[in-house]
């Protein structure tokens, strides 16, 4: 076994205590895991062990300031990022934006308010920017969480429901079974890797219209699942 990890981990980069315990506990009361970092290099630092799923990065900072922080954070990682600005000015705006970060929220803000940015640019992030995958005759809509194949709707059980949402969210990346573990049960699994074969072959019943030729769910031999991209002719 690795270590088991909580299912959402935010790293918030902020200078000022205040602020800094303020966002912390608004996120721990929503179930987050939380850890600050007080200026820009300790901001990195922590990025490199904790891989957080989201940064809330102040851009006012000593040392790298928040611009510089993302940037680099964006060189190797699609962690969502909400950017808290003082400043009200566009360009700061656009220039965060340019730099990968996928929300902003402008300073003084509602707590309440960052929580449901915070929560809405994870949900984005899950999906890979968008609402609806369509590769070939498969329809995933991630909102609604319907799922269609060939105009037909398939009933999927909820862990069916989060392997195809996590392979679904970066289609054409491979998925190893353990980061499929932590998309579906997080910190709660016990078992064992194999245990997602199971339910890749449960999907694959439901969705693929040769289940032993399978065109959406693939399997990369050795690492572990990858959806299609795309899939080549119309099909039976
Ligand atoms: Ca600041």
């Amino acid at each position: 076994m690795r270590a088991r990890r909580p299912v959402v981990t935010a790293l918030v980069v902020e200078d000022e205590p205040e602020i800094a315990r303020l966002v912390r506990a608004y996120l721990e009361r929503e179930g987050f895991r939380v850890e600050v970092a007080a200026d820009g290099n300790r901001a990195l630092e922590s990025f490199a062990h904790l891989r957080p799923d989201v940064v809330v990065l102040d851009l006012m900072l000593p040392g790298l300031d928040g611009w510089e922080v993302c940037r680099r954070i964006r060189e190797g990682s699609r962690a969502a990022v909400l950017m808290l600005t003082a400043r009200d000015a566009v360009e700061d705006r656009v220039q965060g934006l340019e730099l990968g970060a996928d929300d902003y929220v402008t300073k003084p803000f509602s707590p309440r308010e960052l929580v449901a940015r915070v929560r809405a640019v994870l949900r984005r992030n899950r999906w890979g920017g968008r609402e609806v995958l369509r590769v070939g005759e498969l329809v995933v809509d991630f909102r609604r969480r319907r799922v269609r194949v060939s105009g037909r709707a398939v009933r999927l059980t909820h862990t069916e429901w989060r392997v195809l949402e996590a392979l679904a969210g970066q289609p054409g990346q491979v998925l190893t079974r353990w980061q499929l573990i932590d998309r579906v049960y997080g910190e709660s699994f016990e078992g064992f890797e194999r245990t997602v074969d199971v339910h890749v072959k449960n999907l694959r019943q439901k969705l693929e219209p040769d289940p032993q030729q399978p065109r959406y769910v693939l399997t990369v031999h050795g690492v572990g699942y990858k959806l299609a991209r795309s899939v080549g002719g119309a099909g039976p």
